[in-house]
């Protein structure tokens, strides 16, 4: 099948049977709920991006499986120059965006598995990585979105995975079969899971010979039996099932998604199985995919990082403070620090290196430096955007309030709308909507459903930021720059 449209992939959807749970009840019609469907969307550019010639080179690539022409989101990549052009494809989205468009997590998951299964079976005789390739091939011909799905819930933080009360806290081998394996557990915020079209489980931390029930990696289709979604609300969500909501959302069109995927008693057949109990070797996928996900937000954030910078500038023209020179001097910082976490996401893809399976893994100590900034630098970003867009953010009257025709009882006789838009006036020449507009906008990225993907997801998303240091003090040679010194200072021990 030749790249699907943004239309072709929210149409694709519909066919699968996903079992989606939300405020209660399972949602039958998900494609079109109104919280759901911003996330949707989202997606939905990565197609249509795909197809317009200004953005070819970056949306799509070579798959050196087929030789076919696949969705950059599909590839597996074959240089440094590939890893680079993922970067800029990620700050792309997160511009057209501002919001998480998450088929990112499926294509780091790709690369991952695909370099790991190889060295698997070099090692036990397996064959999960033809497997992989056979998978993936299916996944590139028919263009589809996969969740890559990495973190379990992971229940009691002190203890291991086969120490837990409950077994199911991280996801497990229950049952092994000759044409498969049962698998039981779940993955917590998984993003972009219910429009998603398959499931690529991978397991959440490094795995002990004991516990090797729990090294495991498959792909599912979402609307496997067994398998159901739990959808995860995001803050101020509900004001997405307002009648006619538009300014009050501030970004209407897009938006992320993040759920718990619960798998119960989920068959998996013997050739969509990518890791069964080799438990030497989660580790290394978990550390490949981490890195990759890390590299990800040196481009997905800075691009959203480029929307914010906007309207904190568009806020302070609205507002007369253009001219002011700490307005001026802030948005400089904002720029410093988004420019920064480029910087990182470019840097580990360019001293990227081959894989022994031929894909291209970026560099590990600056994957991790990057999203350690990630999980500091958007904070500051959003703390000058609220400085620079002021108190008004969070205290104005709603849309309906500023389009009321409500006759007021006083003296003047004018309506509700009337007094907002008399008193929420700035500048000369713009309208009170348009200032509405991208205040919203901004308190929706930073307190609103669109904090989840860019403020606490930084924090939190590709790991939190102890795991990165744990990266940075195993990546980081001290051994080698002690003798640095030693031979500069002349010891000799
Ligand atoms: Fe992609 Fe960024 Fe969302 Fe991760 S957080 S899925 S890298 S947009
Ligand atoms: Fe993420």
């Amino acid at each position: 099948m030749p790249l699907m449209t943004g239309e072709q992939y929210i149409e694709s959807l519909r066919k699968l049977d996903t079992k989606v749970y939300i405020f209660g009840k399972e949602e039958k019609n998900w494609v079109d709920h109104p919280i759901i469907r911003p996330s949707i969307n989202c997606v939905a550019i990565t197609y249509d991006l795909a197809h317009d010639p200004e953005h070819e080179d970056l949306m799509t690539a070579t798959s050196n499986l087929t030789g076919q022409k696949v969705n950059r989101f599909t590839h597996l990549h074959q240089s440094t120059e590939d890893l680079i052009k993922k970067v800029k494809m990620q700050r792309l989205l997160g511009r057209k965006t501002a919001s998480c468009f998450q088929r990112c997590v499926g294509m780091d998951a790709f690369n991952a598995v695909y370099s790991t299964t190889y060295e698997v079976d070099r090692k036990y005789g397996t064959s999960y990585h033809e497997n992989f390739k056979k998978y993936l091939t299916y996944v590139q011909e028919n263009d589809l979105t996969i969740d890559g799905a990495m973190t379990d819930p992971k229940g009691d933080r002190g203890k291991s995975q086969g120490a837990q009360a409950d077994p199911d806290l991280f996801v497990h081998i229950v049952e092994k079969r000759p044409d498969g394996i049962v698998v039981r557990g779940a993955k917590a915020h998984q993003t972009g899971s219910i429009n998603s079209h398959e499931h690529l489980i991978m397991p959440t931390q490094a795995v002990s010979e004991e516990d090797k029930q729990y090294a495991v990696s498959f792909a599912v289709p979402s609307d496997a039996p067994g398998l159901f979604m739990i959808y995860g609300r995001q803050s101020c969500d509900t004001r997405k099932l307002e009648p006619g909501a538009d300014v009050d959302l501030g970004n209407k069109q897009f938006g992320g998604q993040e759920a718990l995927v619960v798998f119960d008693n989920v068959f998996v057949p013997n050739d969509r199985i990518f890791l069964c109990e080799e438990w030497d070797f989660a580790g290394m996928l978990v550390e490949r995919f981490a890195g990759y996900h890390r590299q990800s937000y040196g481009g997905c954030k800075v691009g959203v990082g480029d929307v914010i910078i906007g309207a904190a500038a568009l806020a302070a023209d609205y507002n007369g403070a253009q001219k002011a020179s700490h307005v001026k001097d802030k948005l400089i910082e904002m720029t410093h620090l988004n420019e920064t976490l480029y910087s990182c996401g470019i840097a580990c893809s360019c001293e990227g290196h081959c894989t022994a399976a031929g894909n291209y893994q970026i560099d590990l100590l600056l994957a991790n430096v990057c999203k350690q900034n990630v999980t500091r630098f958007p904070y500051e970003i959003v703390r000058l955007a609220e400085d620079i867009a002021g108190g008004l953010m969070v205290t104005m009257p709603s849309e309906i309030d500023f389009k009321s025709a409500l006759q007021i009882p006083t003296e003047s006789g004018l309506t509700l709308g009337d007094w907002c838009n008399k008193f929420f006036k700035g500048t000369e020449g713009v309208t009170t909507e348009n200032r509405m507009r991208i205040l919203r906008f901004l308190e929706n990225i930073c307190l609103g459903s669109s904090a989840v993907g860019y403020r606490t997801e930084s924090m939190h998303g590709a790991g939190s930021p102890q795991a990165q240091r744990i990266m940075i003090a195993r990546q980081a040679d001290y051994e080698t720059k002690k003798q640095l010194a030693k031979d500069i200072a002349g010891i000799k021990e």
